[in-house]
């Protein structure tokens, strides 16, 4: 059985992002960029599943710039077979034109399960997993705490408000990992050096038979704004002023 990951480039998790002068976006130059945190888990589960004797074959698949080879890199490191890189330069393509070149990668590569990350934490849009079940037809099963996948099924532990719900999905289908599926492993140094020989595949969308019209972005970026500064704070000396603030400046007793 074949899986399939997607793993997207995005600012590393610790770095404190700086919205640029003119509001356009964010300033990535110097940046730290990483694999997206929920997908670095998806490839740990991929991986696992393999070792478990379950999935024959880990491909994984970014779209983005040449440098998103680093994020496949990446995952080949923690185990995963081979890469595909579908280079769309530097333009910026949201979650409906990523869906449309994973829909093609997916009728190419024909895997039994894909798995991405339930979001990527630079855009937060937690949509193309979705909208790549619907564009396939498959199942979904979406923030998955706990995979369990046998020959035909794959049984899907889903993160709700306020508890667990269980789904039962017939192959193949489309799961989206939170963040308790496990705890990615970190890469050995022998296996970092060995992923630089594993098979990257680079195409376009073109290459794939998209046209422009559909990874164009559909959305403008009206402006980016940095959250509000917090005010600085009062210290005071008896517990009868806090009492006395509380009430009749701040209005909260
Ligand atoms: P989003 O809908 O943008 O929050 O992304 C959800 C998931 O879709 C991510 O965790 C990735 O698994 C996948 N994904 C989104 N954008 C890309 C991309 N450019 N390349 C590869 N995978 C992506």
């Amino acid at each position: 059985m074949k899986v399939l990951v997607a793993v997207k480039r995005v600012v590393d998790y610790n770095v404190k992002v700086r919205v640029k002068n003119d509001g356009s976006g964010v300033d990535l130059t110097n940046v730290k960029m990483s694999i997206n945190p929920f997908d670095e888990i998806a490839v740990e589960e991929a991986v696992r599943l393999k070792e478990a004797g379950k999935v024959d074959e880990v491909v994984l698949v970014s779209i983005g710039s040449a440098k998103s080879e680093e994020t496949l890199r990446t995952g080949l490191a923690m185990g995963a077979d081979r890469g595909i890189l579908v280079n769309t330069d530097d333009l910026a393509v949201e979650p409906l034109a990523v869906a449309k070149i994973l829909q093609k990668v997916t009728e190419k590569e024909q895997p039994s399960l894909v798995i991405l990350g339930k979001q990527a934490i630079d855009d937060d849009c937690n949509q193309t997993g979705q909208m790549l079940s619907a564009l396939m037809n498959w199942p979904q099963g979406t923030f998955a705490s706990e995979v369990a996948l046998d020959d035909t099924q794959v049984t899907v532990t889903r993160e709700v408000d306020g508890g667990l719900q269980t789904v039962k999905l017939s192959l193949p289908a489309v799961v989206t990992t939170d963040l308790r599926l496990n705890e990615p492993r970190f890469a050995s140094l022998p296996n970092i050096m060995k992923a630089k020989k594993k098979p990257v595949d680079k195409l376009t969308p073109a290459e794939l038979g998209l046209g422009e019209g559909d990874i164009k972005p559909r959305l403008e970026i009206v402006q980016t704004q940095e959250p509000a500064k917090r005010q600085a704070g009062i210290k005071v000396v008896t517990v009868a002023e806090l009492v006395d603030k509380l009430k009749n400046e701040a209005g909260v007793l």
